[in-house]
Formats: structure tokens, C-alpha cells, sequence
């Protein structure tokens, strides 16, 4: 799949990504990013509203500059807009804007109007490395708000800060740019990648990733040793022993596993310009009693990383999305929600007649996300 628009032309030697923190916001910080989120859906919606009266009444498309100079004026007889950051305001005509984009290059419906539940988020589209100290983040107009950064970053690569409220919770997502080890080729193959349920991994170009036959073999293998272990009496020394072994058979599998990461990772970075994966769970939902799953988010985990520093070597990008509603979005580009349990291997669309493997269309929704961070942060 390529990218409608060429990235790279606004984009140097840059590799961007996304971390996302919980934020605790307090009680009162709550209430003022609820009404912001309600102020900035407004001027979405009215902003909208004189688009689609263009767009009717002429076919033209109103231009994002012409609606960004007019905020000053919309400050004056709306004062309550005072209240928010100004970028944030433009971030807001931004979105509208990059809505669209997407529809004029055929990759989504018309624009909606959106009601409060589809407006649930700002951006703080130039973030600065003053707004970041231990544990917490400074919103403009919102206060220092908790955060729970679970991993180290640079503040001084932060160069977007999002905050989002979903499923009663707050986070932060930080998109931020390091320096490419390499110049970066031009971007022509892009790709989005998940993990499949059956499969290692599934990509947008509708491509399965299997583990190979000999790893499955092994795998299995630890875990009849495993079960075998767990018989043992404890304290003999048949246990001793076996537990020896056990660790042995642990090491080797550990060891075919990488091998083979190594391999999907350099195939894709071999074949791809852009990749795009759901961002790493935070810690805590890596915590998982059952081995099978551990072993998944291990493995995916393990890509990731490689994934990066290959493609930093090699001057190819590797974008980490937020992963909410990629597998229940419709990637057919018409926004519908398709609600599946994890029995269900088709994704249909009843809008739009979408018929395409789960897997699949989640990393389609990757793909496009990617691209989206890509055009902002550009
Ligand atoms: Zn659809």
C-alpha cells in the first residue's frame, strides 16, 4: 500500500514515534479538559458546518489557513475560548482539515459532526522539553497533570503531547522524533503489521507471518517438559535434574525464537520504507499467568525492538500507533465500529460491505493511523 501523500519530503533524518502514559488528572482538571474537549468540538463542528456550505453551494474546499486566521476573530465574539490554548485550537481546524484530506484522496467518508462522544481528545501540537518534570506533564491552560511514565524518555524529543480520555481513563500520548542514525530513503513501501491470533504477525498488504513448524515443535516440547517438571516431587533429585534440563530446552527455544524475529524483521525492513505497529502494552498487561500469551507479547515486544534498530540502520521509519479500536474499525474507510469477539476470524462490514480477514483490517487501521502521526508531526 502507498502512502497518498509523500512524507518524506517534509521529513529528513527524523524517526518518529509514540509513548503513551496514564495521567491522573485531579478533580478539577478533569472538569476543565471535559470542557475543553466540549469548547474545541464546537468550533470543530462549526468549522465544519462553513465547509460543507462551500463545498455544497460552490464544490470548493475552504483552505485550513483561511479558517486558522480567522480564530483571533472567533476569540472576540466567543471569549470563553480564551480559555484554551491557542494551538490546540489550531489543532482542532487541523483535524478537520486532514478529515478532509482523507475524503478528497478517497480514503474516508465525508466528515462528520461529531457528537461529545467521538470528541474526546486535544493536542498540543509543539510540545517543550519545560513541560515535562519527574512524574508529571504540564498541559497549557490545564496545569501540571500526574503522569505515570513508566519508561524513560527524552523530554527534549517530545514534539506533540495528546491527551486522550478513553474507556474512563486519561492518557498522554507523546509523540517523539529521534535523529535517524542514516539518512532516510524515501518512503514508497509502507506497511501496518499486527499480531495475529493465529498467525505471528498479519500486514496490511494481507500477509500472514507464521512462526516456523520447527519453533511450534519446540515450543511444544517446553511445555511437556514443563508439565513433566511440575510432577516431579519437590526437593528429589529427579527434579533437580529435570529442571536442569528444563532450562536448557528454555535457553535453545529462547534462542530459535530471536533467530526467527530476526528474520521477519529484516524481511520487513528490507521490503518496507514505513512501518507500522500498535505501540508495546505498559507493563503491567504484560504481566500475563498464561505462557502461551507471555510468550506473545514477549515475542512482539522482542520485534518491536528490533524492528527499530534496524530500521534506524537502515534509514527506514518505524511508527508505534495507539492501539484503540483497530480490530472493530472498519478499515473500508467508513468509520463504522464492528463490534467481534476473538472467535470471529472475518471482519463485515454491514456499512460498506467490507469483507476481509480480522487481522488484516486491523493492520490496515495501523497503517493509516501511521500515516496520520506521520502528516502531523511533519
Ligand atoms: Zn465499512
Amino acid at each position: 500500500m502507498r502512502p497518498s501523500k509523500d512524507p518524506s519530503k517534509t521529513r529528513e533524518n527524523e524517526t518518529v514515534s509514540v509513548l503513551r502514559f496514564r495521567l491522573e488528572p485531579t478533580k478539577e482538571q478533569k472538569q476543565t479538559l471535559f470542557h475543553t474537549f466540549y469548547l474545541c468540538r464546537r468550533l470543530y463542528n462549526e468549522a465544519l458546518e462553513e465547509r460543507v456550505t462551500a463545498y455544497r453551494e460552490n464544490g470548493v474546499a475552504i483552505r485550513y489557513t483561511e479558517q486558522q486566521n480567522r480564530l483571533p476573530a472567533w476569540k472576540q465574539e466567543h471569549p470563553e475560548y480564551k480559555e484554551v490554548h491557542s494551538q490546540v485550537l489550531q489543532n482542532v481546524l487541523q483535524r478537520l482539515d486532514q478529515a478532509f484530506v482523507n475524503f478528497f484522496e478517497k480514503r474516508a467518508r465525508f466528515p462528520k459532526f461529531k457528537n461529545k462522544f467521538m470528541f474526546r481528545s486535544i493536542t498540543y501540537p509543539q510540545a517543550r522539553d519545560t513541560y515535562f518534570r519527574e512524574n508529571q506533564v504540564y498541559l497549557p491552560k490545564i496545569g501540571w497533570v500526574r503522569m505515570m511514565a513508566h519508561l524513560p524518555f527524552d523530554p527534549s524529543s517530545v514534539k506533540m503531547i495528546n491527551v486522550k480520555f478513553h474507556d474512563g481513563k486519561w492518557y498522554a500520548n507523546l509523540t517523539y522524533v529521534t535523529e535517524a542514525a542514516v539518512p532516510l530513503t524515501e518512503i514508497q513501501n509502507t506497511v501496518g503489521i499486527d499480531r495475529g491470533l493465529l498467525s505471528l504477525i498479519a500486514t496490511s498488504d494481507g500477509e500472514f507471518f507464521e512462526n516456523p513448524k520447527w519453533l511450534q515443535k519446540s515450543e511444544k516440547r517446553l511445555k511437556r517438559k514443563q508439565r513433566q517438571l511440575s510432577r516431579k516431587q519437590k526437593g528429589s533429585k529427579n527434579r533437580e535434574k529435570a529442571k536442569h534440563e528444563l532450562q536448557g530446552i528454555h535457553d535453545h527455544v529462547a534462542n530459535q525464537r530471536k533467530d526467527h524475529l530476526h528474520k521477519v524483521s529484516r524481511l520487513l525492513i528490507d521490503r518496507y520504507d514505513l512501518i507500522c505497529m500498535e505501540d508495546l502494552p505498559v507493563k503491567g498487561m504484560m504481566k500475563n499467568h498464561r505462557l502461551a500469551k507471555s510468550i506473545g507479547n514477549a515475542s512482539w515486544g522482542k520485534l518491536g525492538i528490533y524492528l527499530e534498530y534496524k530500521a534506524k540502520n537502515a534509514g527506514k521509519q518505524l511508527i508505534q500507533v495507539p492501539p484503540q479500536y483497530t480490530s472493530q474499525l472498519c478499515s473500508g474507510g467508513c468509520g463504522t465500529l464492528v463490534k467481534k469477539d476473538l472467535s470471529v476470524r472475518i471482519h463485515q462490514c454491514p456499512t460498506c460491505g467490507l469483507e476481509i480477514d480480522r487481522d488484516v483490517n486491523a493492520a490496515i487501521n495501523i497503517l493509516h493511523r501511521g500515516l496520520e502521526i506521520l502528516q502531523q508531526v511533519s
